[in-house]
């Protein structure tokens, strides 16, 4: 049994993913070549974005919208504790500050209250130049986006939705894209919508953003190429991903379903025994559950033949890179990072091994 599996899936798709990527081979535009376009165009209809920006990773894709945000060093961000450090690693980068909230434990996201909490803290001590927020849509689960647009807006903060693994996700029957002031998303292989490789993307309404952005992605270029308006990186999503992503992009929503399917499978069948994921709208990226005295738990699993992944070992603010300034309670990402445990939740995973995960799930918890 595989955790993730991406062959199964090209065995599917393989004629048009070899077609897709001849025909980059025979035009030979490796950079920006007539692909990206064409999957920038099919990801503001999928969206409902205004405007699509493909980006060399997920990870370079926050950095672009910081850096069009003109991020300076001392200011500060807020960041929910459990999530992958790309959250807040591009902060800090920067040099900006990283202000960790803590997460609820029903969804794995951003908590609203301690949110609303730690602004005016923030705000209070009138120590540091509070810019935004980067919620994440943790394990494929949108954040509660009508609630962190109005924070974000009484604040004036800007509103960030780190969309990495929620790709395909919709809420209250709007689609991942359009949530907060700006959505990045990543095409990492094994997340929802995967390359062959790395890449990302940034979807947003506002036209003025996008132009920085644009420039952002080759060097702050200006007019020309050779004029430099302001910072930039190398950010562009190269054409042969471009060429690959288009094409799994047609077999996303027939994946999403079976990802949906085996969620609810999984929450039926073993909701009496572990605490299941309390997700409703999610691209189901990860099926986390939480059990206590986790390190039995996994080596029972893995005797019995089934792959299991720690998605996260540790929160953010007890790791060495992250340490924050002041010592911070972030009870419920700590006790998450000590019992989370996610279950291979992939497109292609059969009914039989599934049945097998749920039979050796409950009866490691039983021992
Ligand atoms: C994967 C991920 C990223 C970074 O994406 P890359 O494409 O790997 O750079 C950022 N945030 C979250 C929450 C992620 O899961």
């Amino acid at each position: 049994m595989q955790f993730v599996d991406l062959k199964s899936q090209f065995n599917i798709i393989e004629k048009d993913v070899r077609a897709a990527i001849d025909r980059v081979l025979q035009h030979q535009q490796f950079i920006m070549g007539p692909e990206v376009a064409e999957l920038e165009k099919a990801l503001c209809a999928y969206t409902g974005a205004a405007h699509t920006i493909t980006a060399a990773s997920g990870t370079d894709a926050l950095l672009m919208v910081l850096l069009a945000y003109d991020l300076q060093p001392q200011d500060a961000v807020i960041v929910p504790s459990f999530t992958f450090a790309a959250s807040a690693e591009v902060v800090k980068l920067l040099g900006g500050e990283v202000v960790f909230v803590d997460v609820r434990e029903d969804t794995f996201n951003i908590d609203t209250d301690k949110l609303t909490e730690t602004i005016a803290a923030v705000r209070g001590a009138n120590k540091l130049n509070l810019r935004g927020i980067i919620a994440v849509d943790l394990f494929g689960q949108p954040a509660d986006y009508v609630v962190l647009q109005t924070i974000a807006r009484d604040n004036e903060l800007f509103l960030i939705a780190d969309a990495a693994q929620s790709f395909g996700a919709s809420l209250n029957r709007k689609k991942v894209g359009g949530f907060g002031d700006i959505t990045t998303t990543s095409f990492f292989p094994a997340k929802p919508l995967g390359g062959g490789g790395d890449g990302g993307a940034i979807f947003t309404a506002d036209a003025n953003i996008a132009k920085k952005l644009i420039s952002v992605r080759q060097h702050g270029m200006g007019k020309d190429r050779y004029e430099h308006v302001r910072l930039g990186i190398t950010g562009r999503l190269d054409t042969i991903q471009a060429a690959i992503i288009n094409c799994k992009l047609k077999i996303l929503d027939k994946e999403l379903d079976a990802r949906r399917k085996l969620a609810e499978r999984y929450n039926a069948e073993l909701a009496d025994k572990v605490k299941v994921p309390q997700a409703t709208d999610s691209a189901w990226a990860q099926y986390t559950i939480r059990v206590s005295k986790r390190d039995a738990v996994v080596s029972y699993l893995r005797d019995h033949g089934i792959p299991t992944a720690i998605y996260y070992p540790r929160a953010l603010h007890q790791q060495p890179a992250y340490q924050p300034r002041e010592k911070l309670s972030l009870s419920i990402a700590e006790q998450l990072a000590q019992e989370v445990l996610s279950l291979p939740i992939h497109p292609y995973l059969g009914a039989d091994e599934q049945s097998q995960v749920i039979k050796a799930v409950r009866a490691a918890v039983d021992k």
